[in-house]
């Protein structure tokens, strides 16, 4: 009889459980590993599964690294000690062409590009062609990082979240209400924004199938304003939902918001 797959919410249980990364190290991408082989167990039980990086595992699988080992990690897996961020750079492909939700953007290559910013806080830049390189920020509840990306390099804090997984060519983060804050893919060169959500410069921000939305929040006190940041604009054409886009050649412009405080802001991430 075939071997069946580790059930979906024991695997999330195992990865909240381990940090998201492997638990000696904290890197990911990461394996599931029995610390009691399943041959021997016959089964997909929650304590007995942890996640290890490749480079772990082959340890653990060569016997150069003992089980008794891994059971002392698993009862205090790296990133669940408090201070640690998991990490990992991935190795990128040629990319061409950005996607935010239902906007396409064929943006300049080899150029850095900012596609907007907030009170000049940039939320995410890129740098398309040969060598791709990506820059982004999520903050948590307490207005502090939770998760960056810094010229590819993902550094998150795991008590954060409830989930991360990279699958494939998918990044896939949920955070707090079990909302998605970041959906990634990257197919054949195109990088496809699905969700992104986060408040930057007490301005919710959200990114979803619909479009980029900056919801209005109660008791505002201020106004802000978006600009696109780049002064060579000549090959950016975007595409989306009418009255946010003013020029196909180069201008997103938007209504002027509100500020509320960060506490709103962060609220109004859960409406949407
Ligand atoms: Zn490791």
């Amino acid at each position: 009889m075939s071997r069946p797959a580790i059930p979906e919410d024991i695997k999330r249980r195992v990865r909240q459980h381990c940090g998201y990364g492997c638990i000696i190290c904290g890197k990911m991408p990461t394996e599931y590993e029995h610390v009691t082989p399943y041959a021997k167990c016959q089964a997909h039980d929650f304590e007995n599964i942890v996640l290890l990086c490749p480079w772990h595992h082959t340890e653990v699988t060569a016997g150069r690294l003992y089980k008794r080992e891994v059971e002392t990690w698993r009862a205090n897996p790296y990133l669940r000690q408090q201070q640690n961020s998991g990490f990992y750079e991935p190795l990128l492909s040629p990319m061409f062409k950005v996607v935010f939700g239902n906007c396409g953007v064929a943006i300049p290559v080899d150029r850095k590009f900012n596609l907007f910013n907030i009170n000049g806080y940039v939320p995410f830049s890129f740098l398309l062609g040969s060598k791709p390189k990506f820059n982004l920020d999520i903050f948590g509840r307490d207005g502090k990082l939770a998760l960056s990306i810094i010229e590819n390099v993902i550094e998150f804090r795991a008590h954060f979240f409830w989930d991360i997984t990279l699958t494939g060519t998918k990044f896939k983060v949920v955070g707090p209400n079990r909302k998605v804050f970041l959906d990634i893919s990257i197919t054949d060169g195109i990088v496809n924004f699905k969700t992104f959500r986060s408040v930057i410069s007490n301005v919710p921000v959200i990114i979803n199938k619909n479009g980029i939305h900056l919801p209005n929040t109660k008791n505002s006190t201020s106004q802000m304003g978006f600009a696109i940041e780049s002064e060579e604009l000549d090959n950016l054409f975007v595409t989306g939902e009418p009255g946010w886009v003013r020029s196909q050649k180069s201008l997103m412009s938007f209504d002027w918001l509100p500020s509320p405080s960060y506490a709103e802001a962060w609220n109004a991430l859960f409406n949407v």
